[in-house]
C-alpha cells in the first residue's frame, strides 16, 4: 500500500492559502500572530494535517499495539504474525546509488538478486536532491522567488527519472503523487516566502521529499520487475526525539510498536523505506539530520533484528583514510564497531557516526559495499575482535585508519587559579552547553593550568562570549589569565582498537608529523586508547593526513621528488633511483617517488610516481610544455606524499634564484648546481638564513668534489666544535688529470688535447683552465666556514695564456696553445729540479679570511703529488687535525659520482626530516 505524503492534498493548499490570504493573522484553533509566532502556527498546521492523514488511513491503532521494544523476536512471533528476525536483510542505497534512472534500475537488480527471504531497502534521495530541497527553503526564506524555478527543476528531474523507468499505471500513479506533492510544496514555500521565515519542521518536511520520491520510484520499479513490494513512509514508523543540537534519539519502544502495526497491515516480504525522515512523538515530520539515511538503515536493522545491514555507496568500503585526500588509502576488510564509530565520528563520512549504536546492541553486522564495483567484497563492521591476516604485523597493524574534521577552532581557558579548584571544568562545559556548542575533543594538562577544547568554528564566538561572561570575575581577579581562541584548526585522528596497550604508536604518529614539519597544537587520547587525536592548523591537515598515512601504511618516509634538468647528471640520477628505489623502500622504508621531471622544453608529471624504466619515452609521448611554476606546484601540492624535494641538476642561475622561495614554502632542495652558493653574497646569506630558520633542508654535497664527502665532512667538523684553519685541495678533475699527466717530456698542450679527447674537459677547455669553476668551489667552502667573501675576492691564476683568452674558436685555441708550452714547461722543470710537482689548487685560508686559486708546488711525497687520473683531493687542516690534515680523496668528477653525491643527499634528507635545518 503506497501512502500519500503526510500533508494530504486537501489539507496543504488550505494551509498555504490561509497563510497567503491572512497576511498577518491566521486562524487555527486560537488566533496566532504570524509575525511573532509563525513557528507555532506552522507546526500546528503540519501536525494537524499529518494526524488527519493518519486517521484517514486507519492509523488509530496505536493503543492496540501488542509488542514492546524489549520483547524478544521469539515472543514477537508468538504474539503476532509479524515476522522479524534474521530472515530480514537490510540494504541502504545512498544518493549516488540512486542518482539516475539507470542507477535506480541497477539498485532494483541488486535487490532482486539478493536471495534473502525478506528485504528492507532504505533509500536516500537522488544525489543532490536534499541539497536542492534545502536550497528551496533558503531561497523562499530570503524572498528570492527563483525558488519556483528551482522547484520546477526538482519536479522535472523526478518526472524524467520516472518516465525512464516506469510505464502504465505505475507511471501515472507516481506522476500524480509527484505533481500533487510539488503543488503542495509550492504552496508551502509560498507561505515561507511571504513570512520570510520557515520553522525547522517546515524545513524537515520539505527536505524529506527527496526520499519520499526515490522510495516510491524504486518500489514501483521493483514491482515492474515482478517483486511484490510495498513502500514505507518511515514517518509512520520511526519516532525520534530531539537530542541537543543537530541530533535526534530514536524512541525504540514507540517505533517498534508502530512498525508492528505497519507490518501487520503491509505483510510484504520486500519493503522500500525512506531513509532520513522520521516523526516526533507529536507526529511532526522531522529528519535524522544530514546524511542520516545510514542511521535510518541501522535503526531499521535493530527494529527488525535483521541478519545484516548492507550500506551501498560509491566506494569499495571504509578506507584507511578518505580516498579523496589520500589516493593510496587501502580498503579495510573488517572494522570493529568501536573502530567504525571512531572513524565516522572523526570525519570518515562514508558512515554516519550514529549508525553503529543501534546495530551493535543486537550484534548485527554492517557491510559497506560499492554499487559500482560488485566484485569488491566491501568492509565488514562487526563485534568480533579481528586479526587481519593481510595487515602487516608491526606497529602499523595497530592503527586501522585516519580521519579528519575541518573547520574547527580551539578554545584555551588558562590561568593559575584553575589548579586544584573543583568544578572549573564543569563550569566551563556548562557554559559551552548553554550555547548548544558541540565539544569535539578536550585536553587538559595535568598541571590543571589550562583546559583546551575544540568546537566547530561557527560556534566558537558564542562559546568565547559565554565563557567570558561566566568567568568575568575570575578573569578580572587574575585567577584566569585568558580565554583564547585559535581559529582555522583541524582534527586528525588515528583510530584502531589494537592501539590500546601497544607502546610506540603515538611516538610513530608524532614522528611522522614532525618529519613532515607539522606543528601539533593539541593532543588527546582517551584511556580507551581507541584513538589518538591531534589538532593541527587547517592548512596542514591534508599533508598531516598523508604523512601519517604513508608512515603507517606505506613507508616510514615518503618524499616526492622533482628533477629539474634531466641532462647528464639528472639522467644518471634517475637511473640510480630506478635501480635502487625498490631496495630503499623495502629495506629502509624510504619511498623516493619521482613526481615530475622538467627539462628546458618539456616536462613530465605524474600523480602517482613516474615509471623510471622508461621516463624518456614517456616524456616524449606524454610530456607537456615546460612550465617551472606548474611543475613545482604539481610536485609539491598535488598528491599524497607529505615531503617534497626539488633536485636542481642544472647549472642555471635562474633556477637557483628560486631556492629561497621554495624553501620558504617548505620544499627541500638538493643540488650539484654551484650558482646559488657562489653567487652574490647577500643573496646567499638570505638563502641560508631562510633555511636555518626552518626545518626545510638544503643539501649541496655534489657542488664540491662530486660524490666525495666534502661538505658533509666540513659540516661535521664545524658542528662538533672543531676550528678550521685551512682547506686546500685539487677540486678540478680536469686540472687534476692534466697535471697528473704532465710528466717527463710531455708538452702541456698535448696533455690538454688528450684530456679533451677523453671527454674530461668542458667543450671549451678554457672553461677549465681559467680556474673559475675552482674559484666557485673555494667560495662555497669559504662561506661554509663563515667567511663572507664574494667570488671577486678570490684571486684566480688562469692557465689560459692572455693572448688566447679572446681567441674566437675552440679549434683556434687548441691550435695556438702549443706555442705557449715553453712557459709552463719551465715552471714544471723548476719544480722537478726541486723534487716537486705542479698542482692547480684552491685554498681557503680561514685564519686570514681569504681564498685563492693558483698553481702551486708540492714535494713529491706530499699527498697532492700522489694523485692519479682525475681524482680530487682535499686536505682539512683544523685545530684537531693540525699536524696531519684530514684528507678526502677520490674521483671528483663524472656523472656517476656526481649523481651518487646527489643521491646520498636524498638519503640524508630522508633521515633528517623533522630535524632543524642547519
Ligand atoms: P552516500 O551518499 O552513499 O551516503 P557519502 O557521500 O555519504 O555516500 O559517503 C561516501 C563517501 O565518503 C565516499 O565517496 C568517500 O569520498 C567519503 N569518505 C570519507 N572518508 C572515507 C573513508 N575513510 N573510507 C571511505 N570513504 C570515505
Ligand atoms: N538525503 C539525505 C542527505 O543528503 C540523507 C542521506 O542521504 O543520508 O543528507
Ligand atoms: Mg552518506
Amino acid at each position: 500500500m503506497a501512502l500519500l505524503s503526510p500533508v494530504s492534498s486537501s489539507c496543504l493548499p488550505r494551509l498555504c492559502s490561509q497563510l497567503a490570504a491572512h497576511d498577518a493573522v491566521v486562524d487555527t484553533k486560537s488566533r496566532v500572530c504570524l509575525s511573532s509566532a509563525s513557528s507555532h502556527l506552522q507546526r500546528g498546521l503540519i501536525h494537524k494535517c499529518y494526524l488527519d492523514k493518519r486517521e484517514s488511513h486507519g492509523f488509530k491503532v496505536l493503543a492496540s499495539a501488542s509488542v514492546t521494544a524489549d520483547v524478544s523476536t521469539a515472543e514477537v512471533a508468538v504474539k503476532s504474525p509479524i515476522v522479524k528476525g534474521d530472515t530480514w536483510s537490510i540494504h541502504k542505497f545512498g544518493g549516488t546509488c540512486v542518482g539516475t534512472a539507470q542507477r535506480i534500475q541497477n539498485v532494483a537488480n541488486i535487490v532482486i538478486e539478493d536471495s534473502s527471504e525478506r528485504k528492507l531497502v532504505v533509500v536516500s534521495a537522488m544525489s543532490k536532491v536534499t541539497d536542492m530541497m534545502y536550497d528551496l527553503i533558503e531561497k523562499a526564506q530570503s524572498r528570492d522567488d527563483s525558488y519556483e524555478a528551482a522547484l520546477d527543476a526538482v519536479f522535472e528531474k523526478h518526472k524524467l527519472t520516472a518516465v525512464n523507468l516506469l510505464d502504465g499505471d505505475e507511471l501515472a500513479s507516481f506522476l500524480s503523487v509527484l505533481t500533487r506533492d510539488v503543488h503542495n510544496l509550492k504552496a508551502m514555500l509560498r507561505a515561507i516566502y511571504i513570512a520570510g521565515h520557515g520553522t525547522e519542521s517546515f524545513s524537515a518536511f520539505v527536505a524529506g521529499h527527496g526520499e519520499l520520491w526515490s522510495a516510491q520510484i524504486l518500489s514501483a520499479v521493483l514491482r515492474k520487475g515482478g517483486i511484490d513490494c510495498t513502500w514505507m513512509d518511515t514517518r509512520d514508523v520511526l519516532i525520534v526525539t530531539p537530542a541537543g543540537s543537530n541530533q535526534v534519539d530514536p524512541d525504540y519502544e514507540e517505533s517498534e510498536q508502530r512498525l508492528d502495526n505497519w507490518l501487520s497491515q503491509n505483510p510484504s516480504k520486500v519493503v522500500v523505506a525512506t531513509g532520513f525522515i522520521a516523526s516526533t512523538p507529536q507526529n511532526i515530520p522531522t529528519t535524522l539530520k544530514r546524511d542520516g539515511s545510514d542511521f535510518s538503515a541501522a535503526i531499521m536493522g535493530a527494529l527488525f533484528r535483521a541478519r545484516q545491514v548492507t550500506i551501498w555507496t560509491d566506494v569499495d568500503g571504509v578506507y584507511s583514510a578518505d580516498p579523496r585526500k589520500v589516493s593510496e588509502a587501502v580498503v579495510l576488510n573488517t572494522l570493529s564497531y568501536q573502530e567504525a564509530w571512531e572513524m565516522s565520528y572523526f570525519g570518515a563520512n562514508v558512515l554516519h557516526p550514529r549508525t553503529i549504536i543501534p546495530v551493535m546492541q543486537y550484534d548485527i553486522p554492517i557491510i559497506i559495499r560499492n554499487i559500482f564495483n560488485l566484485s569488491a567484497p566491501g568492509t565488514k563492521i562487526c563485534r568480533a575482535p579481528i586479526i587481519e591476516a593481510d595487515v602487516k604485523q608491526d606497529s602499523v597493524a595497530y592503527v586501522k585508519g585516519f580521519a579528519t574534521i575541518d573547520n574547527l577552532a580551539l578554545v584555551n581557558v588558562e590561568g593559575t587559579g584553575m589548579a586544584g579548584v573543583p568544578g572549573t571544568a564543569s563550569a566551563i562545559f556548562a557554559a559551552v552547553k548553554d550555547v548548544g556548542a558541540n565539544v569535539i575533543m578536550i585536553s587538559q594538562a595535568s598541571s590543571e593550568h589550562s583546559v583546551c577544547f575544540a568546537v566547530p568554528e561557527k560556534e566558537v564566538n558564542a562559546v568565547a562570549k559565554a565563557l567570558e561572561a561566566r568567568f568575568r570575575q575570575a578573569l578580572s581577579a587574575g585567577r584566569l589569565s585568558q580565554v583564547a581562541i585559535i581559529p582555522n584548526c583541524s582534527i586528525l585522528a588515528a583510530v584502531g582498537q589494537k592501539m590500546a596497550s601497544t607502546p610506540g604508536v603515538s611516538a610513530t604518529l608524532f614522528n611522522a608529523l614532525a618529519k613532515a614539519n607539522i606543528n601539533i597544537r593539541a593532543i588527546a587520547q582517551g584511556c580507551s586508547e581507541y584513538n589518538i587525536t591531534v589538532v593541527v592548523k587547517r592548512e596542514d591537515c591534508v599533508r598531516a593526513l598523508r604523512a601519517v598515512h604513508s608512515r603507517f601504511y606505506l613507508s616510514k618516509t615518503s618524499i616526492a621528488v622533482g628533477i629539474i634538468g634531466p641532462g647528464l647528471i639528472g639522467a644518471t640520477l634517475l637511473n640510480q633511483l630506478r635501480d635502487q628505489a625498490a631496495v630503499l623502500k623495502e629495506k629502509s622504508k624510504t619511498d623516493l617517488r619521482v613526481m615530475g621531471i622538467i627539462g628546458s622544453k618539456k616536462m613530465l608529471l605524474s600523480d602517482t610516481g613516474i615509471d623510471l624504466s622508461n621516463w624518456k619515452e614517456l616524456q616524449n609521448e606524454k610530456g607537456e610544455k615546460a612550465d617551472l611554476e606548474k611543475f613545482v606546484h604539481h610536485v609539491h601540492g598535488n598528491h599524497f606524499i607529505p615531503n617534497t624535494v626539488l633536485v636542481d641538476c642544472t647549472s642555471s642561475t635562474d633556477v637557483a634564484d628560486h631556492y629561497h622561495d621554495w624553501l620558504h614554502t617548505g620544499i627541500h632542495i638538493i643540488t650539484p648546481n654551484k650558482k646559488a652558493n657562489s653567487g652574490p653574497l647577500d643573496k646567499y646569506l638570505k638563502l641560508r638564513a631562510r633555511q636555518r630558520q626552518s626545518f626545510t633542508h638544503y643539501f649541496y654535497e655534489a657542488t664540491v668534489g662530486a660524490g666525495l664527502p666534502i661538505m658533509h665532512t666540513l659540516r661535521d667538523l664545524l658542528q662538533t666544535g672543531d676550528k678550521i684553519i685551512k682547506i686546500e685541495g685539487i677540486f678540478s678533475g680536469t686540472l687534476s688529470y692534466i697535471f697528473n699527466s704532465f710528466v717527463d717530456t710531455r708538452a702541456f698542450s698535448e696533455v690538454v688535447m688528450e684530456a679533451k679527447a677523453a671527454g674530461y674537459t668542458e667543450p671549451d677547455p678554457r672553461d677549465d683552465l681559467a680556474g673559475t669553476d675552482v674559484a666557485r668551489k673555494v667560495i662555497i667552502l669559504a662561506r661554509e666556514c663563515g667567511l663572507n667573501l664574494e667570488l671577486s675576492d678570490i684571486p684566480v691564476q688562469s692557465l689560459v695564456p692572455d693572448p688566447l683568452k679572446e681567441t674566437a674558436s675552440v679549434d683556434d685555441f687548441m691550435q695556438q696553445l702549443p706555442s705557449y708550452d715553453s712557459d709552463i714547461a719551465t715552471k714544471r722543470q723548476a719544480a722537478e729540479d726541486a723534487r716537486e710537482v705542479l698542482r692547480y689548487v684552491g685554498v681557503v685560508d680561514v685564519k686570514n679570511q681569504k681564498g685563492v686559486v693558483e698553481l702551486q708546488r708540492y714535494k713529491k711525497q706530499h699527498p697532492f703529488a700522489q694523485l692519479s687520473g682525475s681524482d680530487n683531493i682535499i686536505a682539512f687542516t683544523t685545530e684537531r687535525y693540525n699536524k696531519q690534515p684530514l684528507i678526502v680523496r677520490g674521483p671528483g668528477a663524472g656523472a656517476e659520482v656526481t649523481a651518487g653525491g646527489v643521491f646520498s643527499d636524498l638519503l640524508r634528507l630522508a633521515s633528517n626530516l623533522g630535524a632543524p635545518s642547519c
